[in-house]
């Protein structure tokens, strides 16, 4: 079977991780600060902070930016459940703004239509967390103007986009957001099992994330009073243990060495696959001009939801491993249960019924590229 997707590690990155393993740090200590390091300088950020999963972080991003009860935090449908959990999980309400139908992204008109309604009566959102999906940038200039006039804060979920390019900036550079999460989960750019980082640049904000990744907790006394020794702590609100350990930092640090050649070759199977799918009855993703996507993922568009089926058992038969992202967040149960239901937000919808993504990763063999298209061909 052909994934679509999978982790691409060396025999340098198993000899880092060994290297780690035999050291005096396991747990998080001074390779997890080298990798926070490398990410900040890599995407321009002037903060990083590693955490367990992009989940953890973003559970702690909407905990820095004070969302609780009371406060709306809105995304989009189309991504995985996590996006939309972290708000839920801080307590607050969630909503949704439907997808633009070229990119997958955030449609901007129907964002700028939902704060003027949500202004007239009193729900604005505290934060919108944005989604690059696929590794596309969404248009983050034009959110950014909004989340000026309208007052929300924006945390970019750029799972998907480690390495891709916005305007002059890479993705995390935080240039026109507070905060971005990225994952390393095997089947994104880039791996440390699980694991994910946080980028920024408010001092503010790096001071309370790094101290909800680990308890509240702090080995700093506020004054010289109240130092009593060096086994002196102080917890100054609650936080969670979301660390990342030396070992699996030991990987990423390995792992982000090699990303501009990850980026390198993925890009060179989306343009295989732009060169070679463009005679078929499908729709290829659209890539906007003022980015350059990071293809996380590579999605196509087929005429209908049976054709969808259809093709998408065909592939898996083969031993093609298609994939289809994303069940719309709203229409899962624990959210249908919230009072979304289906045809709220219909770009979403009708992406999810026609889409499916066609293996793009490191590890495909020229042979396994001819062996996807000539397959794909004969479906039509
Ligand atoms: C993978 C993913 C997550 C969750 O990442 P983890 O590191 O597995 O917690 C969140 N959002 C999006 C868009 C993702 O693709």
């Amino acid at each position: 079977m052909i994934p679509y997707s999978t982790q691409d590690i060396s025999d340098e990155d198993v000899d880092a991780v060994c290297r780690t393993l035999r050291s005096a740090y396991i747990t998080q200590g001074p390779s997890v600060t080298i990798f926070e390091d490398l990410t900040k300088r890599y995407v321009g950020a002037q903060f990083s902070v590693a955490v367990n999963s992009a989940t953890s972080g973003l559970i702690i991003c909407c905990r820095a930016l004070g969302v609780t009860c009371g406060d709306w935090v809105w995304t989009v449908p189309n991504t995985f459940v996590a996006t939309a959990n972290c708000a839920l999980l801080c307590g607050a309400s969630i909503d949704f703004v439907d997808i633009d139908e070229k990119t997958y992204n955030i449609c901007v008109q129907s964002l700028k239509q939902k704060l003027q309604a949500s202004q007239a009566n009193g729900t604005l959102p505290k934060a919108l967390i944005v989604v690059h999906f696929a590794g596309q940038p969404a248009d983050m200039y034009a959110i950014r103007d909004l989340s000026k006039r309208y007052g929300f804060k924006i945390i970019e979920d750029a799972s998907h986009a480690l390495g891709a390019d916005y305007l002059d900036s890479k993705v995390g550079s935080c240039d026109f957001s507070d905060l971005t999460v990225f994952s390393f989960h095997p089947v994104k750019m880039i791996t440390t099992a699980e694991g994910g980082m946080v980028t920024t640049n408010d001092k503010s904000l790096y001071d309370v994330l790094v101290l909800l990744r680990s308890h509240g907790v702090t080995r700093k006394a506020p004054t010289d009073e109240v130092w009593d020794g060096a086994w002196y702590y102080e917890q100054s609100l609650v936080g969670y243990n979301f660390r990342m350990s030396d070992i699996q930092a030991a990987l990423g640090t390995q792992q982000i060495s090699r990303l501009d050649e990850f980026l390198k070759t993925r890009r060179d199977v989306a343009q295989f696959y732009f060169e070679n799918l463009s005679n078929f009855p499908i729709q290829l993703p659209y890539q906007h001009k003022y980015g350059r996507s990071s293809f996380h993922l590579f999605p196509i568009l087929l005429e209908n939801e049976n054709e969808r089926k259809r093709i998408y058992k065909f592939l898996q038969e083969v031993g093609i491993g298609v994939n289809v992202h994303y069940i719309p967040v709203h229409l899962q149960p624990v959210y249908k249960s919230l009072g979304f239901k289906k045809g709220d937000f219909p770009n979403a919808e009708n992406y999810y019924s026609r889409t499916l993504s066609i293996p793009i990763h490191t590890r495909l063999s020229p042979e396994d590229l001819s062996y996807i298209v000539g397959t794909i061909s004969k479906c039509f």
